[in-house]
């Protein structure tokens, strides 16, 4: 790595930290030579504070330590994207991260479409929604519609048809959610269970 360290007249380069499952940016430090080499040995992010003025390694009072996963310096060697395993909350008010957000998994499409089934079941007396009827029927509805949806998957299976798999497969998933939903979870809370089973 040749990080160009003289650049900035201080000798830091901007180190931006990067959860490397979540890919959501915790924090942003600064880094000489000193503290990348650091980082590097002790597999510890270690930043060069600039209101400490010397080393400091993330996580030395609070134990909410940075692992090093990954390092890669950008186009132009002035910049480092920090790929990290956090052991605890990154920001010092006790946040995942410093912009004050959950440092979730995004699924993309999938986390809309939860957010759009969680407004949903909050205000259940909009317009019509199919949604909302889902919700008012109860628990014990939706999760037989998940069988229903989920038999379907079955009988498409059998058949030749991908097109109609394909749907009947979007059909379970969608009622899959709401129950999911209706039980006050979210997919998020399934994948931990699937992480913790990981080997
Ligand atoms: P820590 O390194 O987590 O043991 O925290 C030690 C001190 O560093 C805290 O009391 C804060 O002053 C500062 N600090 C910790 N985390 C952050 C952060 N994410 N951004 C800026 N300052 C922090
Ligand atoms: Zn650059
Ligand atoms: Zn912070
Ligand atoms: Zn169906």
């Amino acid at each position: 790595m040749k990080i160009d360290f003289t650049k900035n007249t201080d000798g830091l380069v901007p180190a931006i930290i990067q959860d490397s499952e979540t890919k959501n940016v915790l924090m942003l430090g600064y880094m000489n030579q000193e503290a990348l080499n650091k980082t590097l040995d002790t597999k510890k992010v270690t930043f060069f504070s600039r209101t400490k003025k010397r080393l400091w390694t993330k996580g030395e009072e609070s134990g909410n330590f940075l692992e090093l996963i990954s390092i890669a310096e950008d186009c132009d060697n002035d910049t480092l994207l920090v790929g990290v395993r956090p052991t605890g909350a990154t920001c010092h008010t006790g946040s995942d991260t410093c912009w004050q957000e959950p440092n979730n998994l995004d699924y993309g499409f999938i986390s809309k479409l939860e957010k759009t089934i969680k407004n949903r079941k909050e205000n259940t007396n909009t317009e019509q929604s199919y949604v909302v009827s889902l919700f008012e029927n109860g628990i014990n509805k939706i999760a037989q519609k998940v069988g229903e949806e989920a038999i379907e998957v079955v009988i498409e299976a059998k058949d030749n048809n991908d097109d109609l798999f394909l749907s009947e497969s979007a059909d379970l998933l969608f009622h899959y959610l709401i129950l999911l939903q209706a039980k006050g979870f979210q997919l998020n809370d399934v994948v931990k269970v699937l992480q913790s089973r990981e080997k």
